[in-house]
């Protein structure tokens, strides 16, 4: 579905990634791993077309998006649920949604509308509300909702538990799951790395800019570096 190949870029004389190569094949979950700083939410943002590429391709079932404007990107099947989640707070949560969806006609908004609500229904409790009134963990609801609006075929998920109670994350958590249940490819951003390793097929380590591991899910979990680092062993 989606292949990174030696992918670098910068913002100005800081270089964030360097020759990043990673896959996400079609139906998986592939989680990236690392502290902050590491370059996760740029590698994100290089994908969805608001960070520009200084080296290296972005091919999307083949074809190469490299340079291709955000707007096409979405059409072609991208979106992002953005860190700090985004939400417009005067906006209801209905219109939130609606918003995520605008490129796309009425019938398929009102389909996608109603899996938003079966897979969030305490957001199906709140559409009138306004998203600012909610809690952090409906907020993040409506951030995946929103993207979910779009109809994509590959969903990019930046720190989905941030900030977020025990109880809360295991909400979203269960979200991702079921939705990858259902054939959505995700890749997932985490510095829950412990939650993120257990729903993965696969992960990738990455550490001042560079991909440094990689493997299944689980076998990442065990490995003694990941725990060290990652999972406070
Ligand atoms: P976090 O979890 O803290 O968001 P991250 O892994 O997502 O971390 P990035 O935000 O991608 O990391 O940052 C990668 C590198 O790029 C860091 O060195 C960071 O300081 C730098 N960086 C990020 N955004 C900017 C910016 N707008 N201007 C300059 N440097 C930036």
């Amino acid at each position: 579905m989606l292949e990174i190949t030696d992918l670098s870029s910068a913002y100005g004389h800081v270089i964030a990634l360097s020759s990043v190569t990673l896959e996400v094949r079609r139906g998986e979950i592939v989680t990236l791993v690392g502290s902050n700083g590491a370059g996760k939410t740029t590698l994100l943002r290089c994908i969805s077309g608001v960070q520009s590429v200084a080296a290296g391709t972005i091919r999307l079932e083949g074809a190469d998006i490299t340079r291709a404007r955000a707007s096409a990107r979405v059409a072609a099947g991208i979106a992002q649920s953005p860190e700090g989640r985004m939400v417009f707070a005067e906006l209801s949560v209905d219109d939130n949604l609606e918003l995520g969806g605008y490129l796309r006609r009425k019938a398929e908004r009102k389909a996608t509308l109603e899996q938003v609500f079966t897979l969030f229904p305490a957001l199906a409790e709140r559409r009138d509300s306004l998203a600012g009134a909610l809690s952090g963990g409906q907020q993040q609801m409506v951030a995946i909702g929103r993207a979910l609006m779009t109809g994509p075929k590959l969903l990019l998920l930046d720190e989905p538990s941030m900030g977020l109670a025990p109880v809360v994350v295991e909400q979203i958590f269960d979200a991702i799951d079921l939705l990858c249940a259902d054939g959505m490819t995700i890749l997932l951003v985490e510095q829950n790395a412990s939650a993120a390793l257990a729903l993965a097929d696969r992960a990738y380590v990455i550490e001042n800019g560079a991909i440094v591991l990689s493997g299944e899910g689980p076998a990442l979990a065990a490995d003694e570096r990941v725990r060290a680092a990652y999972l406070g062993a």
